[in-house]
């Protein structure tokens, strides 16, 4: 009888003829967040099987992080022989009182007893080893899950993981990263769907420091934690807002800078194979994420803007923050190129004309290819 780690995964079930590669996905995934710590993983009969002899709970924190998982739970793995699947129920549900359930499966339909049979038996065994149990087949407080396979395998409960799509299976994306609370967890939700996430980070020197360029690659690094690793493109961003400072209506400073970003990200996402970009913006939560200022930053990009918080309350966004770990790093003290050259009464109801009509006074195509030109790249 051995301890190993059962893996469920939700989404990947419903993939039809696909499935192979997004389990083979999925499961390249966990063995590539275990290995450093030995952890070795199979794939067997459309289950993931994940074992180490070191340090098996290690190994379960690490997999509930594997986008693509659902649950995990720990199991006896044993030969198919009654009398071990009886003292492995047993054993697993010694330590429990309150009510319990159950949950058989047979999939080796030449194990000679029926899943009914089973649960029945089990249930029948494990009431006698221990008074503190009884039996609620509706609303149990404990499941006992037993599954006959290549091996038989019992386990009691599971730990929820961040489920979502195997990272890698939904394409490739770019992220605006800024050193805010928002963004890091719009990369989050792309991620979570399976999508590879590069970052794109505009800095301003001099009115932005070496501190905050090290915040974003903080950020990006939590999020890379989450699998892969993230790459962060550095982009200066100085000149072009001086040239709108000085050359453009104060009002439409905002959403001016941010038209040049997304010029800028989409030519930096296309040179990478991104096929879309992606923000933190959320409705109306600042002047320049009002739905006219949206319509103007989008309609100079020509590929998928995905905005991930659009709904969202910011306190919502903060506990999701909190949650995926990035939060203590996102409120460290630090200077944006936003808010650098922030306009005092930025115009909340911008029309694309007003604003194609103010860039008539930079050279865009010069400014934004020496910015791509000058971008630099690092991988956290
Ligand atoms: P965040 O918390 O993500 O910074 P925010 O509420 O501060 O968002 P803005 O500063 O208006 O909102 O930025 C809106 C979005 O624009 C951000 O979510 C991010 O995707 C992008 N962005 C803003 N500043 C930068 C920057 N310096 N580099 C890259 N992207 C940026
Ligand atoms: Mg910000």
């Amino acid at each position: 009888m051995r301890k190993v780690l059962l893996v469920r995964f939700g989404e990947v079930y419903l993939k039809g003829l696909n499935r192979p590669y997004f389990l083979k996905r999925l499961t390249d995934n966990i063995r590539h967040a275990v290995q450093p710590i030995g952890g070795h993983v199979w794939l067997s009969d459309s289950r993931i099987y994940v074992s180490n002899a070191e340090d098996l709970e290690e190994c379960a924190r690490r997999v509930c992080r594997v986008f693509g998982v659902h649950s995990v739970s720990y199991a006896y793995e044993l030969d198919k022989n009654w009398e071990e699947i009886v003292s492995a129920c047993v054993e697993a549900m010694k330590p429990l009182s309150g009510t319990f359930k159950v949950l058989a499966r047979r999939s080796d339909k030449t194990f000679p007893m029926d899943s009914m049979t089973m649960a029945g038996e089990l249930g029948y065994e494990v009431l006698k080893s221990n008074p503190n149990l009884s039996v609620d087949v509706h609303h149990p407080a404990h499941k006992l899950n037993v599954e006959i396979r290549d091996f038989a395998y019992v386990s009691v409960g599971e730990i929820p993981a961040v489920g979502g799509m195997p990272l890698g299976t939904g394409g490739r994306a770019a992220l605006l990263l800024s050193g805010g609370i928002d963004s890091p967890v719009a990369g989050y939700h792309l991620m979570r769907r399976g999508v590879i996430v590069e970052a794109i980070h505009f800095q301003s020197p001099p009115y932005t420091s070496e501190r905050a360029k090290e915040k974003v690659l903080a950020l990006a690094k939590i999020l890379g934690e989450y699998g892969g690793g993230m790459r962060v493109h550095l982009v200066p961003f100085t000149k072009i807002q001086m040239e709108i400072h000085e050359k453009c209506p104060d009002g439409l400073g905002t959403v001016l800078m941010r038209r040049y970003m997304m010029r800028i990200a989409e030519r930096i996402a296309r040179k990478n194979h991104a096929q879309a970009l992606v923000t933190g913006e959320s409705l109306g939560q600042v002047a320049s994420q009002t739905m006219e200022a949206i319509g103007c930053t989008d309609a100079v990009v020509h590929m998928p803007v995905f905005r991930p918080l659009i709904g969202l309350d910011k306190l919502e966004i903060t506990e999701q923050a909190v949650r995926i770990g990035s939060y203590e790093t996102s409120i460290l003290p630090y200077e944006d190129c936003c808010t650098v050259f922030t306009p005092r009464h930025p115009n909340t109801r911008p029309r694309p004309d007003m604003l194609e009509e103010a860039e008539q006074a930079l050279d865009t195509e010069a400014l934004v290819r020496e910015a791509v030109d000058a971008a630099e790249v690092t991988k956290v």
